[in-house]
């Protein structure tokens, strides 16, 4: 097999050894005089180039996506940190506003400062629920990830 021949045969197969730089340097050289003249072989080189290209691509990517998914976690965790405060006030100034509307409207024992007591804890819920409620707006303005509802 003369030098010639070798250059005329197709080097299909140590094109990706070629592209990873596991070649003699023997091979490489064959590869690369080979591909000059020969479009099919250096065509299939350039896809493989193409290929390990996007094999890179998607190795950092899905990296990115871990980082995205922690992300995702700790502003879940955020968020139903801040749901279930909604849920606690929310409960507390319902509960306080039938409270409120039993000590305001029927017939009760209590006396003028115990309801200014109940109406004092009663606006002060409301107050922590409003704050909360504000906070968790702001946060979904900023939020990148608008998927969860309050
Ligand atoms: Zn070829």
């Amino acid at each position: 097999m003369t030098e010639e021949r070798r250059i005329d045969e197709h080097v299909g197969e140590l094109l990706s050894g070629f592209v990873d730089g596991e070649l003699t340097q023997q091979e490489q050289q064959r590869v690369q005089l080979h591909c000059e003249n020969c479009k099919a072989c250096d065509s299939s080189l350039h896809e493989i180039r193409a290929l390990r290209e996007k094999i890179g691509r998607s190795q950092l990517s899905a990296l990115g996506q871990d980082e995205w998914r922690e992300t995702m976690s700790d502003t879940a965790v955020k968020k139903s940190y801040g749901i279930g405060w909604l849920l606690i006030l929310g409960g507390a100034v319902l509960a306080g506003a039938a409270g409120l509307y039993e000590v305001f409207t029927e017939p009760t024992t209590l006396t003028q400062v115990e309801k200014l007591i109940i109406g004092g804890l009663y606006g002060g819920m409301l107050l922590l629920f409003v704050s909360v409620l504000r906070q968790r707006l702001i946060e979904r303005k900023t939020d990148k990830y608008k998927d969860v509802e309050i």
